[in-house]
């Protein structure tokens, strides 16, 4: 496994450390605030190449492998989690699944529009009852003539209202069998098609979370992704490269709220002294750098196999499954370390902390990694 930074690494690590000291660290409180979702700034990453970033140049993208894509994901992170969140979402979900399974005119039609984020992409397999389980779906085509009818509705979709085109995963056979659901791409504007509730959530507030909803709403067989049947097997792969990107978006939050305690014990004095100084803070600061590694360690592994062409279904869950609870962790002790400041929003704690959680949650909860895992070690 490669372990020393590339070039590429580096030029995108200082590009958004620059943008984000820019158009992000001074706006971020007030998105959170009022749960806003910055289309504007979304784009103008878009322009930077981060929205395709694995896409190849043919089709508009910047044709990186995992491992740059790992580090500007939690470089972004670093900063604010829920632009790292939507970024994983538009890059990993809808752009990744066009990629690794639309037919030419399809690439063509939709990769340089994505890759470039003039359109905001969104991807849709939860369903208000069916979660982890997924595959129990019950929204719903219907083939009629050489178009397909879709009823019911998805949930907790990122992009769900300012997504231009969604990939969604829908019903198309017997309840209960894997090769049941078709994908279907879906452009905003489909008659039947439609964006319901926005959550307000605890964290990831500048992400924005919504419903789907399709009341007969006709889609053409030509915006079939793939072969009829193949839907869920499709996700699941999908899900599989995804899942490095929430361990990237974990490891930067992580990082991000080690950063922001390690100055802050520096600074802080109580007792005449730094409270770094404190062995009960400076061991907490030791188990959250060594965790950060750990995590680091395995989400460029499962990044380095991604980009070798192996399965990468193991280790993209441990990589998830990891990091996400350690972002937990290192949250919970930067806020700690902070003391009743970190229990404030004159600090950067108490973002770090809400943030976090998601990714113990969003692309599988912990527990399905470990399932994920088991079975895997089990077979
Ligand atoms: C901010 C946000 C953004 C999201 N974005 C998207 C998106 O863009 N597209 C999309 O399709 N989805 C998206 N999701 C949905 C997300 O993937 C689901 O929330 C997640 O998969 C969990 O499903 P659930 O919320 O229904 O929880 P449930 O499946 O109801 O789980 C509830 C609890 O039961 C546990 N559990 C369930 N089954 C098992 C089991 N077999 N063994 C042990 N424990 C189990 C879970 O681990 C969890 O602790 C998003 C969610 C959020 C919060």
């Amino acid at each position: 496994m490669e372990l020393s930074t590339t070039e590429n690494q580096r030029m995108i690590a200082d590009m958004i450390r620059d943008f984000g000291t820019k158009h992000i660290r001074p706006f971020m409180r007030q998105w959170d605030e009022s749960q806003e979702f910055p289309v504007d700034v979304f784009k103008e990453l878009g322009k930077l190449g981060l929205m395709g970033v694995l896409v190849p140049a043919e089709f508009g993208g910047s044709g990186f492998g995992y491992l740059e894509y790992v580090t500007a994901i939690a470089e972004l992170s670093k900063i604010d989690g829920s632009i790292g969140l939507s970024m994983a979402a538009h890059n990993s979900l809808c752009t990744g699944h066009i990629l690794q399974f639309a037919n030419d005119a399809q690439k063509k039609k939709y990769l340089p529009k994505l890759a470039t984020a003039e359109w905001i992409g969104a991807w849709g397999l939860t369903e208000p009852n069916t979660g982890s389980d997924a595959g129990n779906m019950r929204t719903v085509a219907v083939q009629d003539g050489d178009h397909w009818v879709i009823n019911g509705a998805k949930n907790f979709i990122t992009h769900g209202k300012s997504g231009q085109v969604a990939v969604v995963i829908v019903r198309t056979g017997e309840t209960g069998d894997s090769r049941g659901m078709t994908a279907f791409i879906i452009e905003k504007g489909t008659p039947g098609f439609s964006a319901g509730r926005k959550e307000d959530k605890m964290g990831m507030r500048a992400s924005e979370t919504t419903e789907l909803v399709f009341q007969d709403c006709r889609v053409h067989q030509d915006q079939v992704l793939g072969n009829v049947g193949e839907g869920f097997i499709q996700a699941m792969k999908v899900l599989d490269g995804g899942r490095i990107s929430i361990a990237a978006l974990s490891l930067g939050i992580a990082q991000g709220a080690f950063e922001a305690a390690l100055a802050y014990s520096q600074e802080r004095q109580q007792f005449n002294q730094p409270i770094s100084s404190f062995q009960g803070i400076s061991f907490k600061l030791a188990d959250m750098a060594t965790e950060i590694e750990a995590a680091s360690l395995l989400t460029y592994q499962a990044a380095d196999m991604k980009n070798r062409g192996l399965d990468v279904n193991k280790e993209s869950a441990m990589a998830k499954y990891y990091a996400s609870e350690v972002a937990v962790r290192a949250a919970n002790e930067a806020l700690q370390i902070f003391g009743g400041y970190g229990f404030t929003k004159d600090y950067p704690a108490e973002k770090f902390y809400r943030d976090a959680k998601l990714c113990t949650i969003g692309e599988g909860t912990s527990e399905i990694q470990k399932l994920v895992i088991a079975r895997a070690i089990l077979k």
